[in-house]
Order: C-alpha cells, then structure tokens, then sequence
C-alpha cells in the first residue's frame, strides 16, 4: 500500500500493518480526532492496553519516543514522530450509547465504536474486543489533583501528523471521529499514509 488514503468523515477504516513499517496519520483541516487501535496480526486476542501503556511508560501524555504496550506486555507500536504532543488514551470510542448519552438532543450515531467493529469484522473482531482507543489529537486536559477531566477541541491545525511504527505484525482500526465535543463541534477527514 503506497500513497496518502483518505477517511471520510465520521467514518472508520481497518488494515494490516507489518513490524518494521510507519503508519503517518494526518489530520487535513485541522481539530479533528481520529481513534486508532491495534491488534496482533497473528491472534487478535493480543490488544493495544492503555493500562499496560502507562505501566510502562511512567506517563499518560504519549508522544514522540513512548510505545504503545499490548494485554499481553508486548510493544505494540512506536511513536516516532508527533507534530502536536496532545493525544489522549483515557476515554474510550465515541458510541450509540455516548452519543445518547452527551447528546440527546442530536441524531444517535454509530460513532468510531460501531466504525469500527465494522471494518474490523473480517479479521473476527467483535465489538467486545474493541479496546478503549488510542485517541490520536484528542484533548483531554486532566486536572492533577481532582482527577477531573474535559474534552476540548483539538490543538492540531491543518497538515498536522503522527507517525507510528509497528513492533509486530498488526492490524490496525483508524477513524474519523464522529463525536461533536471532541473533534471542536465538525466533522472533518483524516488521512493516512504507509512507508
Ligand atoms: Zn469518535
């Protein structure tokens, strides 16, 4: 796979990516989120873990020079270039049940959960393998000392990246989020690329 592929808006895409190759991601217009997870290629039993992430990395705010750690304490992915620094790995894909939830007074959306389980179906993911995502450009500002934690627009402006290169053969979901608070009230595309 060579060339920069385009994610529509609110919408998800899944596809293999080798140990040794980069995944770039780039947001195209700026202030939007795209959720990535990670299984093991040869058994997607073996999943991108937040917990296991920030275990080993000592740290919640992941950019260029972290892994991202597997269930099982394998490195799974590493960032090896970030042009915006502000991710999040709290919060989990936006769903029919948040979109409920946050916003009842908006049409219900299947969100980058149900994008997901679709494009991940063919390699027999179910929706109760979908882990809480890594949300590349998501700003989740935390508050140190209550905890308590907001989801702001996001810092990347347009041509914004993140490149990550794979530790294992992986399968990888990537979406154009379809939250409101989270992408600053509009939905954009997002692109990506593989060398
Ligand atoms: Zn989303």
């Amino acid at each position: 796979m060579s060339g920069t592929h385009r994610i529509s808006p609110r919408s998800g895409v899944a596809f293999a990516l080798d140990a040794g190759a980069r995944l770039t991601v780039i947001d195209p217009e700026g202030s939007q989120v795209s959720d990535l997870v990670a299984y093991c290629l040869a058994d997607v039993r073996e999943v991108i873990s937040n917990g296991r992430t920030f275990d080993y990395e000592e740290t919640i705010a992941l950019t260029t020079g972290n892994k991202l750690w597997s269930n099982r304490s394998n490195p799974m992915l590493a960032i090896v270039d970030d042009t915006v620094g502000k991710h999040d790995f709290l919060l989990t894909p936006c769903s029919e049940d948040t979109f409920r939830h946050f916003y009842p007074e908006h049409p219900v959306h299947r969100g980058c959960f149900g994008n997901l389980v679709a494009a991940l179906a063919p390699w027999g993911v179910t929706a109760d393998d979908i882990p809480t995502a890594f949300n590349l450009f998501m700003n989740v500002p935390v508050d140190g000392p209550s905890g308590a934690i907001k989801v702001l627009p996001p810092l990347s402006k347009a041509g914004d990246k993140i490149t990550v290169q794979a530790e294992m053969d992986c399968l990888i979901g990537l979406t154009a989020c379809s939250a409101y608070a989270s992408n600053g009230g509009s939905f954009k595309p997002i692109d990506y690329r593989i060398d």
